[in-house]
């Protein structure tokens, strides 16, 4: 390997040796930059990749919130501003009960190229808390954001790092924590978040961008292979807002989704998610706060697998859209078992590196990365911000056709990448070198810091 990339790949190994996730996306996506980085021995001066792998800053902070009962309980909340080089940070909030740095600082990082490979101009950040939304009542939610925005509104703006939804935080969230935010500045600077609700300054198809920006994004897949998305099967994983989005621009498509997961199982529905009853029962399941896929099942007389996941199951498509490192070399040997065709990750790093490398050298499977399947979320958020900037409202089918056209050039972008290098039809390289790319040059320009 290139000695560069591999002193640097084994300074984040021994630095970062309690940070695992971030270890690891670190290491999977300079691998894949390898010949990039062989073309341009000037980024080695300038110590490149070892900016790169750095946060410019990343924020620690205490969290108070009172229960219903009074009980007073204190989280921590994280915000990394990983890379500024192209536009101001961008990335989502997480509240879940086992965040913690390394989760998000391999967001932020993954972030930076995700942002990048949209082609407008945001930078990667990403935030969250150690806290369990599970159970909560809405009066605690709202105090928890409340404090939650009162530590963090100093180090944030329309033009400095506009955060956004992830696990635990959609627009309710993002409500509360605007009107925290508009409460302590006293204005009203609504491009300070996205994902915000279309009353005061939410962009129409947010809610759904992820889901169906991935479902474009896999129409470009198929096109390559002589294919159309009609009458496909499609296991996805978890049965949150990014599935939802992808059951219902899938069953419109004339596709199904036939998996659903949770931490409790997963459900088959050979008749898949296509009905609008099934459809928004998912966002009843989210919203009761239960985290079951059990429900879906009883509702539906459809078979639950308790405990189990849904790889191996017979489908023509994957779609991990549930967490992080889901999918380990035993479920991804039983996916190309299953006869899987494609692998599109959906959620950050589904994968782990070893199950990836597998999917990627097996005959016959095609595997898309979730930087760029998911990067249209991100996207629609920017074209929030736009919205928000010039104090308009865009239509439905103006959001949607930007989103369409984003999702097709990302997926140009990366092909071109990865044939302009010699690595042919790797959707995965082309999409990590078309991402650094953009970066990489902002930094070389704006000089070393
Ligand atoms: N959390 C989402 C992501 O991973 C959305 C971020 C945003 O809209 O800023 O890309």
């Amino acid at each position: 390997m290139n000695a560069y990339l591999s002193r640097v790949i084994g300074e984040v190994k021994t630095k970062y040796a309690n940070e695992p996730e971030f270890v690891q996306t670190v290491e999977e996506v300079l691998t894949s930059l390898e010949p990039v980085i062989e073309k341009h021995p000037e980024y080695e001066n300038a110590d490149l990749l070892g900016r790169m792998v750095e946060p410019e800053r990343m924020f620690t902070f205490r969290v108070c919130w009172m229960a219903d009962d009074g009980s007073w309980h204190t989280n921590t909340g994280w915000r990394c501003q990983f890379n500024g080089a192209i536009g101001p940070y961008k990335g989502g909030l997480r509240f879940q009960k086992d965040v913690n740095p390394s989760i998000i600082k391999f967001l932020g990082f993954e972030q930076t190229f995700k942002n990048s490979l949209t082609g407008l101009p945001i930078g990667g950040g990403k935030g969250g808390a150690d806290f369990d939304p599970a159970g909560k009542s809405d009066a605690e939610i709202m105090r928890f954001c409340q404090s939650y925005m009162q530590a963090l509104y100093r180090y944030i703006g329309p033009d400095i790092d506009v955060p956004a939804g992830d696990m635990g935080v959609g627009a309710r969230e993002i409500g509360y924590l605007y009107g925290e935010y508009r409460r302590l500045k006293g204005t009203f600077e609504n491009g300070v978040l996205t994902g915000k609700g279309l009353s005061y300054g939410g962009s129409r198809i947010r809610p759904e961008a992820t889901g169906y920006g991935a479902v474009y994004y896999l129409e470009n897949v198929l096109k390559h292979e002589n294919e159309v998305i009609a009458d496909k099967t499609i296991a996805c994983a978890g049965f949150g807002n990014v599935t939802w989005g992808i059951c219902k621009k899938a069953a419109e498509l004339g596709a199904k989704v036939v998996t659903l997961s949770g931490p409790d199982g997963y459900i088959y529905d050979p008749d898949g998610v296509t009905t609008p009853e099934k459809i928004n029962y998912l966002l009843e399941m989210r919203s009761s706060g239960r985290n079951r896929v059990q429900d879906y099942s009883e509702k539906f007389g459809v078979e639950f697998f308790p405990k189990e996941k849904p790889w191996g199951v017979k489908v023509d498509i994957c779609m991990p859209s549930a967490m992080q490192n889901d999918v380990h070399l035993e479920h991804a040997e039983k996916i190309v078992k299953a006869g899987v065709k494609y692998y599109i990750e959906v959620a950050n790093m589904p994968t782990t590196n070893e199950a990836l490398k597998f999917l990627m050298d097996s005959d016959g499977v095609i595997v898309a990365p979730s930087k760029a399947v998911n990067a249209g979320g991100v996207a629609t958020s920017a074209l929030e911000m736009a919205q928000n900037s010039e104090r308009l409202v865009w239509s439905e089918e103006q959001v949607d056709a930007q989103l369409r056209q984003i999702m097709n050039t990302i997926y140009a972008m990366s092909v071109e990448a990865a044939e302009k290098y010699g690595l042919g039809y790797n959707l995965v390289a082309g999409a990590n070198i078309a991402g650094f790319q953009r970066v990489a040059d902002a930094m070389m320009a704006q000089g070393v810091f």
